[in-house]
């Protein structure tokens, strides 16, 4: 997959839930993808903007990625691994179609990690989940991403994953829209190339 140097911006994160943001890091899945996450500082930018990382985490995050760079490659190349098992996973649901035993175990691995990275605690009088101390700080993102995978996709709001039909686009997204009725990933991108297609097709 062709490696993308992209600056990451607001407008970019559309998924409405960090398992989609996650998919949405390559764009034309279905056609010509590019990957957007190059490299670690890339991936920091995306995970903070995201809210998978505060700043104190993103800077200690980059920190330790310095220290160490070929573990946080390392941790980079699981993350895209989860990228994609999830990517495929969203595809079989969306289309009925049976998921794939590699793309599950690669699921459950990264279940199996965050359940034994943390602990349920009460906190605001209600039960929540901390991760232990000795997590690292570069894993937290793709442990977050797991957790609301896990949630998004087994209840209802699954069925409201829509992808983008945009050209070269494949964006995932949670459509919250009232009546169910939004169709691009962004109508001021995917929604007006399209417009302007049409436009052109029927005044030519
Ligand atoms: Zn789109």
């Amino acid at each position: 997959m062709r490696l993308v140097n992209h600056r990451w911006i607001p407008r970019d994160i559309v998924g409405g839930n960090s398992t989609l943001d996650l998919v949405n890091t390559v764009s034309g899945w279905n056609r010509d993808p590019e990957d957007w996450v190059p490299d670690i500082a890339s991936f920091l930018d995306w995970a903070h903007m995201c809210h998978l990382l505060d700043t104190r985490e993103k800077n200690e995050a980059a920190r330790r990625a310095d220290a160490a760079p070929v573990a946080a490659d390392r941790v980079l190349a699981s993350l895209k691994e989860l990228r994609f098992a999830l990517w495929a996973l969203i595809d079989s649901l969306e289309h009925r179609k049976p998921a794939k035993p590699g793309d599950l175990s690669v699921i459950n691995e990264w279940a199996r990690r965050l359940t034994l990275s943390g602990q349920v605690i009460v906190n605001s009088n209600k039960l929540d989940f901390a991760f232990n101390r000795d997590i690292s700080v570069l894993e937290l993102p793709a442990l977050r991403v797991t957790a609301a995978a896990l949630s998004l996709l087994k209840n209802p709001p699954a069925v409201r994953i829509k992808t983008c039909p945009g050209q070269n686009c494949g964006w995932k997204f949670l459509d919250q829209s009232k009546n169910k009725s939004r169709r691009w990933c962004d109508m001021s991108v995917c929604g007006n190339v399209a417009k302007a297609r049409k436009y052109r097709a029927r005044n030519s």
